[in-house]
């Protein structure tokens, strides 16, 4: 305030308070926006779960709700999870608390070098990667002996790592971290790299693009062309449609030619280019999630665990 400014105890504290009030919303307005604008990994898994939630049996759906009123056990309450679309963003919310759930970090991706022969079961040591975490929690779901909180906290991370798995950079890398590691425009914005950009603004361009709402009841020949295969064939259809389409896509060249440069951009034609692959990625993922919910909600539908692969 300024000096000379006279004002009684009561307009002072009016005063203070809407200055406090302006320069908190400066705060969040300056916080916010940023990340707002492209931080849509949550947009992109929320809608494989309304898919989902729309082509699951009425049976699996009383289920889910069942499982969501054990919300409060799990003591997460920085993360909420009571609806399906809550689940899919839980486990990104939950590992950062790092000293709680640091652990699962490992279980979102198995990425594998996309100039390399792929690899069905490198990367994954003691289970820690997303294969392996999908099937186990699957399991864990379907499990009726076990406690409620923690068959609810096994289908949050189950329909979050199916979304994971179908994101081409959670398989596919080129020494970068699965794209995280190249400097790269979206367009005229400049700053992001390529795993946050399959992640986000182009997971977001392509379920706002489509001819009708992209989560719908699907009709049964759509559902068998977008869904089928286990977990590790998603993973290796990842890792190919990052060999063949993102890499590609990005450089402008054959990624395995040789060294790829630290900073790339995506032109107007290469995101008209890639949306349609980001489309079919989140429908397949949705469709695939609500196979697996209705498997594992329906009494014997899961075959007997395999010994253990050594
Ligand atoms: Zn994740």
């Amino acid at each position: 305030m300024g000096a000379g400014t006279i004002r009684s105890g009561a307009e002072m504290s009016l005063f203070a308070k809407t200055a406090q009030a302006i320069a908190a919303l400066a705060l969040v307005v300056t916080t916010l926006v940023p990340s707002q604008v492209f931080a849509w990994g949550g947009y992109g898994h929320r809608t494989t779960g309304e898919i989902a939630l729309a082509n699951i049996r009425p049976e699996t759906r009383a289920a889910i709700e069942k499982l969501l009123k054990y919300e409060k056990p799990l003591g997460t309450p920085e993360c909420p999870l009571a609806t399906l679309q809550d689940a899919t963003v839980w486990p990104d919310c939950v590992r950062r608390t790092r000293w709680r759930w640091g652990y699962t970090a490992a279980w979102h991706y198995r990425t594998t070098p996309i100039c390399e022969d792929y690899r069905a079961f490198a990367n994954c040591s003691g289970g820690n990667c997303v294969t392996a975490q999908i099937e186990r929690n699957q399991r864990l779901l379907a499990d009726e002996s076990l406690p409620a909180p923690i068959r609810l906290e096994a289908l949050a991370f189950m329909v979050h790592f199916v979304g994971d798995i179908h994101m081409p950079l959670h398989s596919g890398d080129k020494d970068d971290r699965g794209g995280n590691d190249r400097e790269t425009a979206y367009g005229i914005v400049p700053g992001l790299n390529l795993h946050r950009i399959w992640d986000g603004a182009l997971a977001e361009r392509a379920i706002t693009s489509t001819d009708g709402p992209i989560a719908r009841r699907y009709s049964p020949e759509e559902r068998a062309r977008y869904s089928g295969g286990e977990p590790a064939d998603w993973g290796r259809e990842s890792w190919q449609t990052a060999r063949d389409m993102v890499y590609p896509n990005a450089f402008d060249t054959d990624p395995c030619a040789g060294d790829l440069p630290d900073e790339t951009a995506l032109t107007q034609e290469d995101i008209v280019e890639a949306v349609p692959v980001a489309q079919r990625r989140i429908k397949q993922a949705g469709l695939r999630m609500a196979d697996m919910l209705d498997r594992a909600f329906e009494p014997g539908a899961l075959p007997e665990p395999e010994p253990r692969r050594r």
